[in-house]
């Protein structure tokens, strides 16, 4: 089964220029999304996690049934200000200002194997961002895994972690 076949692009979104992947279209399919699924749990599940870590927003849908596949726990990486009591902040340069994400403090322990999901790889900056913000509470990131990934845009090359995807696009 081709991924890609269930992938559509938008131009212009969110904005002139931007070709923008859709996963809706995949996560519609059931046959799709369960290939898709397996696919992602073969390779996440041989970097034995004890937790995966989806990316607001896109990167939940595809974390939340991995874990639930792989019996790992599940942990939320949001926008600042989304999630209750106390929290860890990472704070990362965009093109134009800066971004923040957020883990509740007590999210993983010091030394759990964290993969950090997100549904697409672009530039890499939200992921790297991730990947830095469980070093700094003490955790082990063994790997970052994606359904899409942009290839002209060398994400993968700001990451020191594997990085595994399912379909990209040159
Ligand atoms: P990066 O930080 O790697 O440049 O951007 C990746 C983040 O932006 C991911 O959280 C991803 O959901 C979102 N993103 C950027 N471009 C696209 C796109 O074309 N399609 C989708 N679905 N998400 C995108």
């Amino acid at each position: 089964m081709d991924i890609k076949e269930h992938i559509r692009s938008i131009p212009d979104f969110p904005k002139p220029g931007i070709n923008f992947y859709d996963i809706s279209t995949l996560l519609r399919h059931p046959d799709a999304w369960q290939v898709t699924m397996g696919r992602l749990a073969k390779v996440v599940g041989g970097w034995r996690p004890d937790v995966l870590a989806g990316i607001e927003s896109r990167g939940f849908l595809t974390a939340a049934p991995l874990a639930l596949k792989l019996g790992c726990g599940f942990v939320m990486v949001r926008k600042r200000n989304k999630l209750p009591g106390a929290t860890v902040r990472y704070d990362y340069d965009l093109e134009y200002g800066s971004d923040s994400i957020e883990i509740q403090a007590d999210a993983v322990e010091p030394g759990q194997r964290v993969v950090v999901l997100d549904d697409l790889l672009a530039t890499g900056g939200t992921a790297n961002a991730a990947v830095q913000l469980f070093r700094k509470v003490g955790a082990e990131v063994v790997g970052v895994a994606a359904i899409v990934e942009l290839n002209f845009l060398h994400g993968r090359d700001r990451l020191d972690v594997p990085v595994a995807t399912l379909a990209s696009y040159d």
